[in-house]
């Protein structure tokens, strides 16, 4: 039997947010209670989302601030419990470009939450909204908050500002003061049950015994699968580019793809992004060249524009550049 899966430091399944509660998955009672908070307008001025690392929380925090400033879902008489998804409000609040949301979390590389991370939330939340009815701020790792960042955050639960919703996100709830949780409201998030893990791995293109494999050993934290089929085929640039039947020497495309795909050249959505970018300005050019080129210009960008797609479809970066640069050679 295969042993449980690391737990992964990093920054988790960012892929997954579609900036909806509906994209929240296998957490229908979480789900619930947010939604009915939106749909009803009756909102609590502080939430803690609790659970296991990897279930969702971040996604659903995502998801609920744009349900919080989405003109559609605040102020709209078919309030449907959900934030629109394609509004500014919602494509900001997704892009964490919102100025009416500030997002807190440990500093990297860091365990703990320092105080300055707590002041700058409670700051952000005593402004007036620039945009809408309220400010909405989200705390990660608030169980990792020093006394003094604990301190500051009870402050503003004593006396929250306005028209303010604060959501602190936290694996255990131990280490948080009992007059903290006592001022929010709870929202648990549950182990992920396997088949929504390897269902969720499959649609980022995991073969299906990858996916049943890693579900397994997942412990219901799809976070926690998702960093292990990154880390379990990493693209081997030595290997993929070392040889080539016919000597002749790599496009300079399989080349660039490869860089851009490496866990230094950025987050895992950042990948997604240069990579699209380079795809898309690979295939212009061998469209270009499409005219003389013959069959194997055209495989070629058939490469490229089904990458491009399957990226889009929110394939793991990894798996999908390996398979380009297996067909580019
Ligand atoms: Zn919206």
């Amino acid at each position: 039997m295969s042993g449980a899966l690391p737990v992964s430091g990093g920054a988790g399944p960012a892929s997954v947010a579609t900036g909806r509660l509906a994209g929240v998955l296998g957490q229908p009672r979480a789900v619930a209670l947010l939604s009915g908070a939106l749909a009803s307008g009756r909102v609590a001025p502080a939430y803690l989302f609790l659970g296991p690392e990897g279930t969702g929380k971040r996604t659903a925090a995502r998801a609920f601030a744009a349900g919080l400033l989405c003109k559609f879902t605040v102020h709209g008489s078919r309030s449907t419990g959900d934030a629109c998804g394609e509004c500014r409000d919602c494509r900001d609040a997704a892009r964490g470009t919102h100025e009416d949301l500030s997002w807190t979390a440990p500093p990297e590389g860091k365990r703990a939450l320092p105080l300055e991370a707590a002041l700058s939330a409670a700051g952000s939340l005593a402004l007036r909204p620039s945009r809408g009815v309220r400010r909405v701020a989200v705390i990660e790792g608030a169980d990792r908050a020093t006394e003094e960042a604990a301190n500051a955050l009870l402050k503003t639960l004593e006396e929250p500002p306005g028209a303010s919703v604060l959501v602190l996100v936290a694996e255990t709830l131990l280490p948080l003061p009992p007059t903290v949780r006592s001022r929010c409201q709870v929202v648990r998030f549950g182990p992920l049950p396997e088949a929504v893990v390897r269902e969720a791995l499959a649609a980022r293109g995991a073969p299906a015994a990858e996916a049943a494999s890693l579900a397994g050993r997942a412990e219901g934290s799809l976070g926690r699968a998702l960093a292990a089929l990154g880390g379990a085929r990493p693209p081997d640039p030595a290997a993929l580019l070392g040889s080539r039947d016919d000597g002749r020497p790599v496009p300079a495309v399989a080349a660039e793809v490869l860089a851009a795909s490496t866990p230094e050249a950025g987050t895992l959505e950042e990948r997604r992004q240069a990579l699209l970018a380079l795809l898309a300005e690979a295939a212009r050019e061998t469209r270009g060249r499409l005219a003389g080129g013959g069959a194997r210009e055209e495989s070629r960008l058939r490469a490229l524009v089904e990458s491009a797609e399957a990226l889009r479809r929110n394939a793991a970066p990894d798996l999908v550049v390996e398979n380009l640069v297996l067909r580019l050679r």
